[in-house]
């Protein structure tokens, strides 16, 4: 079984590399529905991360992201506390923080230029991440990290390409 889910991983990984150019360090902007996930599950994101993607990351957040927890109180504590040693990116909100789904979707733009994976569990962030090609998702199910398979924007954005080359 889990050689199975790293072959998947690789097979996914090297789609973003070859068709997005995605490179080392991986970018990936955290928010804290997943740093909260990770915490119930016991998973080391900043031990998994590298493992999972075979290379180096670069584990990064927003001030929307971290004010939100904060506004959500003691039970993200400890989600805080994780997020809160990652590097903060600078988005466009700083005097009036968004929330965080807000934020990261203004991160990405229509392009996702700076080739950002984005971890989250919020599923309403997801289902508008998917339209975006180009966008690496991982989340966690069943205590483990996973990276979704490549949404079908992204597939009929590399079709296009594909086809324009020929
Ligand atoms: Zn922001």
């Amino acid at each position: 079984m889990k050689i199975k889910r790293q072959k998947q991983a690789k097979k996914n990984i090297s789609f973003y590399k070859y068709n997005f150019s995605f490179r080392e360090p991986f970018q990936i902007l955290v928010d804290g529905t997943f740093c909260q996930a990770a915490l119930k599950n016991k998973i080391q994101i900043k031990e998994q991360m590298p493992k999972y993607l075979m290379g180096e990351v670069q584990l990064c957040t927003t001030n929307c992201a971290l004010k939100e927890l904060e506004t959500l109180g003691k039970e993200l504590y400890g989600a805080k506390i994780i997020l809160q040693r990652y590097q903060v990116r600078r988005c466009a909100h700083f005097k009036d923080p968004i929330p965080a789904s807000e934020c990261l979707l203004s991160m990405l733009g229509k392009t996702n230029p700076h080739h950002y994976f984005i971890a989250t569990q919020d599923h309403s962030l997801t289902t508008a991440l998917k339209e975006i090609p180009g966008v690496p998702l991982f989340y966690i199910i069943l205590n483990t990290i996973v990276l979704d398979k490549p949404s079908q924007a992204s597939l009929d954005y590399v079709q296009k390409v594909q086809l324009g080359s020929w």
